[in-house]
């Protein structure tokens, strides 16, 4: 038998996984021949994050840049230039832009499209894509066979394993688990009308991307009733400059690697001092002062008319964040272990909402919906959600407050410690500790390798992990980019140690 590998989950990480594993056959390395491509979803390729759904729902990558090809820049520029009879029919209002945000459902559209052509490709090349469209519900490990079972009664062999579920929901574990007014999530936020009436009184339970998307689906599709955002921290995303990528000088993989050589690990400050100094540099100005982490907004309206304006520019320190893309695993892990706690506990709101920003468009829509009054911003923690004379209630913490809903939406992003996430597989794994929790979230790997580090310590060379369930080892994995750079990094380095068996050799050769 030819050796087999089983990739969970079909979305952007694992093309660019099958991306490279056939650049590295094309380079000869002798990887197994047969590749079992699991979804759950209806489709392969676009994965959660681009399903098909309305096209307010936008990304926060210029089209110009964003790719899971990071060798390819531009690809997607230059698939919506050429296959304008593959889209246009359903993004009839779309207008082309390079440095615009398309619709992410558009972007579904095209990884699905790339994942045909990679598969057709990989044929060629002698690689067996199988693309298997059911839930794996468990993986038994037998001497170094991985038996996957299906929630389709399928039962499967694999010898090398890869996690690629990426973002998996929050489970569903309070009173009002079932409650026909409480939404998990808001996806597809095209459905939302058919499941919410046009009057009702709405609580969106969280203030990033996801619950942005809800409100805005929900106005244009005709939603006249009053919506309250909640969140917790009280930050909301920032807006996107002009400004384009940099060449960092201080945020390079060259730089940290000197601090480090001379100071071995940095504690939070000094990470701090590394981001300002890029972005004096990019502006041209001498530190003033010490940081202070920003407040959270006193009010959204002016917040937001502040932003918009300061948008209409480039905008240093997001360009000096953005560039830390491609290193920012090295960052998190020349990070002191107790300031990587210390950073999740009183600065992850901060950052993310400062680097997660959204295109002026959308900003412009919350704005408009603030000042007609429809739309409201409520900040502050609030306790579990509790059902009372036919309607839901939210009760913030240490306050009289309370607030009453018809329906509520729970749009609060994945959580990132594992054990609180939806998943079967998951939760069988963990459970039998052939995954380990990592304590700064999702699971434990070894680094290098991506290997799973089980419950006795060891870590499993036929097990491997990439995207979001990695968090806890490479802090920052919800960009594309970043885990597209993990999964070229995690088949080099599976190539490098793959020792084919006498039949993938003959393939290989064949
Ligand atoms: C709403 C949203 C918007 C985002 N917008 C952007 C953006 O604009 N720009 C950007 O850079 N990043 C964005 N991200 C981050 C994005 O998640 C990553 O960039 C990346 O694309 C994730 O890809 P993935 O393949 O790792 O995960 P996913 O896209 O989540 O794909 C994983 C797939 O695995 C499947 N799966 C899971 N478990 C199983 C199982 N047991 N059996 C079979 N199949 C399974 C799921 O159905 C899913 O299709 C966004 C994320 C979300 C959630």
């Amino acid at each position: 038998m030819n050796s087999v590998i089983a990739l969970i989950g079909s979305g952007s990480t694992a093309l660019s996984f099958i991306h490279h594993y056939l650049q590295q056959l094309e380079a000869g390395a002798a990887l197994p021949r047969t590749m079992y491509l699991f979804e759950k979803r209806a489709a392969f390729g676009s994965g959660a994050a681009y399903e098909a759904d309305r096209a307010s729902n936008l990304l926060n990558t210029k089209t110009e840049f964003i790719t899971p090809f990071i060798d390819q820049p531009g690809d997607f520029w230059h698939w919506l230039q050429t296959q304008p009879a593959l889209w246009r029919h359903q993004f009839p209002g779309y207008t082309l832009e390079a440095d615009g945000y398309a619709p992410r459902p558009l972007f579904g559209m095209y990884l699905e499209d790339r994942l045909k052509a990679l598969v057709k490709r990989a044929a060629s090349l002698g690689l067996n894509v199988v693309q298997l469209h059911a839930e794996v519900l468990d993986i038994q490990q037998h001497g170094n066979r991985q038996v996957l079972n299906t929630d389709c009664n399928l039962r499967l062999v694999a010898d090398y394993v890869f996690l690629t579920c990426g973002t998996l929901p929050a489970k569903r574990n309070n009173a009002l688990a079932e409650h026909p007014h409480v939404l998990n999530t808001p996806y597809p936020v095209s459905t939302l009308p058919a499941r919410i009436p046009a009057e009702a009184a709405v609580g969106i339970l969280g203030a990033r991307l996801s619950a942005i998307d809800a409100v805005i689906a929900l106005i244009e599709q005709g939603h006249r009733g009053p919506i309250t955002l909640h969140s917790r921290s009280g930050y909301f995303p920032s807006v996107r400059g002009t400004q384009g990528r940099i060449q960092p000088r201080y945020l390079s993989d060259e730089y940290l690697a000197t601090l480090r050589a001379s100071k071995g690990k940095l504690s939070l400050q000094e990470l701090i001092a590394l981001v300002q100094k890029e972005i004096m540099e990019l502006e041209g100005t001498e530190l003033r002062g010490d940081f202070h982490l920003p407040a959270p907004p006193a009010s959204l309206e002016n917040y937001l008319q502040d932003e918009i304006h300061a948008a209409a520019g480039p905008r240093a320190w997001q360009a000096a964040l953005y560039a830390t893309n491609p290193i920012i695993d090295q960052l998190w892990a020349a990070l002191h272990e107790e300031d990587k706690q210390k950073f999740l506990d009183n600065y992850f709101s901060a950052f993310m909402a400062y680097r997660v920003s959204i295109p002026v468009e959308n900003a412009r829509k919350i704005l408009r919906y603030l000042q007609s009054g429809q739309l409201r911003f409520c900040s502050g923690s609030f306790g579990r959600p509790q059902a009372m004379d036919g309607g839901l209630v939210l009760r913030m913490d240490g306050e009289q407050i309370v607030h009453h809903y018809d329906y509520l939406i729970q749009a609060m992003g994945s959580p990132r410690q594992v054990g609180h996430l939806e998943s079967e597989l998951l939760s069988r794994l963990l459970q039998r500790g052939v995954l380990q929790p990592h304590p700064l979230g999702g699971v434990k790997i070894e680094a290098h390798s991506y290997c799973a580090e089980g419950a006795n310590g060891q870590t499993n060379p036929r097990f491997r992990v990439l995207g979001e369930l990695t968090t806890g080892a490479f802090f920052f994995t919800s960009a594309l980019d970043i885990n597209a750079r993990h999964a070229k990094r995690c088949v080099e380095q599976f190539a490098t140690v793959f020792t084919p068996a006498a039949k993938d050799i003959e393939a290989a050769q064949a």
